[in-house]
């Protein structure tokens, strides 16, 4: 976690004279008189604007615990208000109030705000870097959501997964211990199968949210304007998808992604990405797609989650446009597409696995379920360059790492990781083998698995709590599969050729699919290379050619 103590200056930075005059020139409406003590904003309210105080002082305070109210800083003259939320109308996660002797403010709605960002160089970086820095603040002072619930409990640990790769904050509350959270629970009367409560910052209080539910409460599902033409509508919010959000978006096209998990796609689920260019003490995948999300913000692009994609809907005459059928029965209507929904991870043939999956078998290892096994014995299955990164990150936190692998690690993982994970002392090599069964216990705990030597047939019991699976990934193509053309893994074709009837005046782009403007990039794409920059490379290329087919489209109207 960063130690933000010093950097005060840049999470509350004051604009010079200069400054402010150059920002009142993107401000939303005239200035305000806040009288002393009035309220200019409280926590939950949507579309609320940032505030540039000229005048006066302005007292911002979060909400602590369930009753509590905390005081975040006092803004004085050239100083604004709001976090990254504020650069796409999302609910506040703070409040403000007009400081002693009252204060004067000038507005800055979502779009005004994001246009004094782009607009100026030195002051967008000043802004920028503040509201992000803002938002790291208040995840690590613990603002946000209050979650009730049991330590340990298989849909806390989803939650706490969901709201941390979405850089959402968030506290928790153990219900088991005396306290407010176990007070609230008591007098509402809440039924174990009830919990985890989510309590948002708006105080509405969710009984056991799914993802989507408590995405909707904290504003992140917004409403679809209806009847809305994006220029591009973006499957997926993976390194591929966001690298299109931010280059369309900053190129001035109308931006929408969508993703039915978090963002960050696979990379998200990497604890260090270490061969990315630029960043030579590695990166954890979260933070990369933190960073690039905010960029996507910035520039406008509206990113919408979770919501899975049903279908594609082809244009149905010369002119009409392409559509997304959503989960939900909502839809998504657009001049291109782009497919970036990129890998899933594959579920090995072990009997009984699903009734495992998010209590004791997970498919990443992120610090929620690094702390979950801390001090334990652990198996970790898969010899690719995901399951190093994971061995070298959870195996420091564990007693004992068991990796079972199929072939010779050489054959699969890079030779650093190599080097690295066998110079841990706590991993045992399983070489050759895989997992045949899985056994629970009464209490529906994982408590062992069964791994079969491939070479003599032999079998070893090893006793577990938490089971890794680092075994590859398929495409998500299987949504789109009835309109574009796939190879026989699934994986989308691109750059060969039309199907569709009707005529067709051009040929496809490199990156197009067979229907025309519907472009697929990323892992998802046949022949791609599966890395990040790969995808975020891909992610720049298709925007050229979106303006191609952009263009192409409109000289045909
Ligand atoms: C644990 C791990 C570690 C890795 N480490 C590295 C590394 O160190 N270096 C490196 O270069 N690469 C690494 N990779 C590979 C890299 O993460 C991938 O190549 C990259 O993420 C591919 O990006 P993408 O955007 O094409 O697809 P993805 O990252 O797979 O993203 C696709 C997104 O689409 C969404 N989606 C899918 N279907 C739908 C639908 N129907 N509706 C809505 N949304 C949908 C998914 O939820 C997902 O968020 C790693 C992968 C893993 C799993």
């Amino acid at each position: 976690m960063e130690d933000l103590s010093t950097r005060r200056h840049q999470i509350f930075p004051v604009l010079s004279p200069d400054q402010i005059e150059m920002a009142r020139r993107f401000a939303s409406g005239e200035p305000v008189r806040f009288s002393p003590g009035e309220a200019i904003y409280s926590v939950g309210d949507r579309q609320a604007p940032a505030w540039l105080v000229i005048e006066g002082s302005m007292e911002v305070y979060r909400h602590e615990g369930l009753s509590g109210e905390a005081p975040i800083t006092c803004h004085g003259v050239g100083q604004l208000s709001g976090e990254v939320n504020q650069l796409s109308g999302r609910p506040t996660l703070a409040g403000a109030r007009a400081g002693q002797t009252g204060c004067t403010a000038m507005p800055f709605d979502a779009a005004h705000l994001r246009a004094l960002v782009i607009g100026s160089a030195e002051v967008g970086e000043v802004i920028m870097r503040a509201l992000i820095l803002r938002r790291v603040n208040l995840i690590d002072t613990g603002a946000g959501s209050v979650l009730i619930g049991i330590a340990g409990n298989a849909a806390l640990a989803r939650l706490q997964g969901f709201l941390t790769r979405g850089a959402f904050p968030y506290t928790v509350l153990d219900a088991a211990i005396e306290g407010e959270g176990k007070a609230l629970i008591d007098r509402l009367g809440i039924q174990a199968a009830e919990l985890p409560l989510m309590v948002c910052p708006n105080g509405t209080i969710l009984r056991n949210p799914s993802d989507a539910e408590a995405a909707t409460c904290l504003g992140m599902t917004p409403d679809l304007p209806l009847g809305k033409i994006y220029d591009v509508a973006i499957v997926g919010a993976g390194p591929a998808g966001l690298a299109t959000a931010v280059y369309a978006a900053s190129e001035g096209l109308s931006v929408i992604v969508l993703d039915e998990r978090a963002v960050g796609g696979q990379a998200g689920a990497s604890s260090r990405i270490e061969n990315y260019l630029g960043f030579p003490t590695g990166i954890s995948g979260q933070a990369l797609a933190g960073r690039a999300y905010n960029q996507a913000l910035k520039f406008g692009a509206e990113v919408v989650l979770p919501v899975a994609v049903e279908d594609l809907v082809p244009a149905q005459r010369t002119g009409s446009f392409l559509s997304l059928a959503l989960a939900g029965g909502r839809r998504v209507e657009a001049r291109t597409i782009v497919v970036a929904s990129g890998a899933r991870y594959r579920r090995p043939e072990i009997d009984g696995i699903a009734a495992f999956e998010g209590n004791g078998i997970s498919y990443w290892a992120s610090p929620i379920e690094a702390k979950l096994c801390a001090g334990q014995d652990v198996v970790l299955v898969g010899g690719g360059n995901s399951a190093g990164q994971a061995i070298a990150f959870l195996a420091p936190q564990v007693s004992k790492l068991h990796l079972v692998v199929r072939r010779a690690l050489e054959e699969t993982m890079s030779r650093y990781l190599i080097d690295r994970i066998k110079a841990l002392p706590n991993v045992v090599f399983h070489l050759n083998c895989e997992v045949d069964a899985i056994e629970g216990n009464a209490a529906q705990r994982l408590c062992s698995a069964t791994v079969r030597n491939r070479r003599d047939g032999s079998m070893a019991q090893l006793p577990l709590h938490h089971l890794f699976l680092f075994i590859g990934a398929d495409p998500n193509s299987g949504w789109v599969r009835d309109h574009i053309r796939t190879d026989p893994k699934g994986f989308i074709i691109t750059g060969q050729g039309f199907d569709a009837a009707g005529e067709q005046t051009r040929r496809p782009l490199p990156l197009e699919t067979s229907l025309p403007n519907v472009f697929a990039i990323g892992d998802v794409r046949a022949g791609s290379t599966k890395r990040v920059a790969a995808a975020v490379g891909e992610g720049a290329a298709v925007v050229a050619q979106i303006h191609l087919a952009l263009h192409h489209i409109g000289a045909r109207r």
